[in-house]
């Protein structure tokens, strides 16, 4: 009987980990994807679409042609309920059994981190709709225009994206007319400038102080959201921020069908092992943001980390290559800790931007490295067009 491989999620890990299972075996296996969104989506490219840069359509692509060409079945529909004790997961009212399970189901907002944001007082650019109401906002603002605050608020992980919206920020008010007309505040758990969740680089907090005093941006560090008002951040050190428009990044959780499964640690991830098998169960894996990794330090306010593209990609592809070893009857044979992973990825700031490199995604580390530069603007739209390309046309072994 041929093996049944099912993946929950289609985007960064989902897509990556089916098409890598499915190369490997081809006709020895039969993998189907079922997921809550017909289309993937190039997250990072989310900090553009507020600004016009970006429509939805041009950051997005139909999976289910992809996934036909190799030889995948795809299912839009959103896994409602996992059983890994009788191997089935139930979605749009239907089961499906599985041989091997891979959870792929990325991360979903905590808005209710603070009172306020839940009722739209502050947007976010987290998500493809929170993104798009970010823009409508941002048309609004710049008709009655006044200050504005950008944070990631306490357990917030995605610290690239709040930078990235900060800095690009600037840019559009530089284009507007408006850069001396308003004041732009940065709000972050994060104990220093640029530790990104990820314990910062060498020279990163004077790079990124740099950059903010370039711009005139005022940082508020290391400290916490109390409530978000329809006019005002109030902070934990009893300061309130009075804002026109405010964008906020809020923690990240796992989806609410793994949380109430026996699989979820107490924020909805799935706890998982270095071979990315879960805990439990020896046939069920978890990859990217689903994947519960443990914040390795305590900081005065919490932060959460950065689950980013590339050690997403690491993570399906190991658990990719063990499903396959298991199929072929051997032991799952790779190993790989989220804190070895390479540290990839470029901070956009408009027509600037910052290349961050390590050679680990948690220290210590022997090689990290900032490198600033308008090239690195350059290189991000390139990056975006190659990713997309390389997505859609399966070919997930290419870096
Ligand atoms: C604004 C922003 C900017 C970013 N910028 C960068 C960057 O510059 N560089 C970088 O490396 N990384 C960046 N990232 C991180 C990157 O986007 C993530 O690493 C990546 O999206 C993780 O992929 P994933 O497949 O684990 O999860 P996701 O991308 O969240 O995908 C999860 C998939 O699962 C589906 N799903 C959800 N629930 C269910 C369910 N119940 N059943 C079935 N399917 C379900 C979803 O519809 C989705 O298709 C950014 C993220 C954001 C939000």
């Amino acid at each position: 009987m041929t093996d049944k491989v099912l993946i929950l999620g289609g985007n960064f890990a989902g897509l990556n980990a089916a098409l890598h299972v499915k190369h490997a075996l081809e006709d020895d296996v039969d993998v189907t994807v079922l997921s809550a969104s017909d289309r993937f989506l190039f997250n990072p490219s989310l900090i553009w679409l507020p600004f016009g840069k970006r429509t939805p359509e041009d950051i997005t692509f139909p999976v289910a042609p992809t996934f036909e060409e190799h030889g995948v079945h795809f299912v839009n529909a959103a896994a409602t309920s996992i059983d890994p004790d009788n191997q089935v997961v139930t979605a749009g009212g239907r089961d499906y059994t599985y041989d091997y399970l891979i959870i792929a189901t990325g991360y979903q907002n905590k808005m209710d981190v603070i009172p306020g944001l839940t009722d739209g007082n502050a947007v976010t650019i987290t998500t493809l709709e929170d993104a798009i109401k970010a823009g409508e906002a941002w048309e609004r603002f710049l008709k009655d225009p006044g200050d504005i605050v950008i944070g990631a608020t306490q357990s917030a992980g995605c610290f690239g994206a709040a930078y990235e919206f900060l800095f690009n920020t600037a840019y559009q008010l530089k284009r507007n007319g408006l850069k001396d007309k308003v004041s732009l505040t940065y709000v972050t758990s994060e104990p220093f400038l640029g530790h990104f969740g990820i314990g910062g680089l060498p020279h990163g907090e004077q790079l990124l102080g740099m950059f903010l005093r370039k711009e005139g941006i005022d940082a508020k560090v290391s400290v916490g959201m109390e409530s978000v008002d329809t006019d005002a951040v109030n902070l934990a050190d009893g300061t309130s921020l009075p804002f026109k428009y405010s964008m906020i990044v809020p923690p990240f959780v796992g989806q609410d069908v793994v949380k109430e499964s026996v699989l979820s640690d107490d924020k909805g991830y799935v706890k998982v092992r270095d071979t990315w098998q879960t805990e439990k169960y020896d046939n069920v894996y978890a990859a990217g943001i689903a994947a519960a990794v443990a914040v390795p330090w305590q900081t005065p306010t919490p932060t959460g980390l950065p689950k980013t593209g590339f050690p997403t990609e690491v993570m399906a592809r190991v658990a990719a290559e063990n499903v396959v070893h298991q199929i072929k009857g051997e032991a799952p044979a790779e190993h790989k800790e989220f804190a070895d992973m390479k540290a990839i990825c470029v901070m956009d700031a408009g027509n600037n931007g910052v290349m961050i490199l390590a050679d680990k995604m948690l220290p210590p580390r022997k090689h990290g490295v900032l490198v600033p530069g308008p090239q690195n603007h350059a290189f991000k739209i390139a990056f975006e067009k190659y990713f997309m390309w390389k997505m859609k046309n399966g070919h997930v072994k290419l870096p």
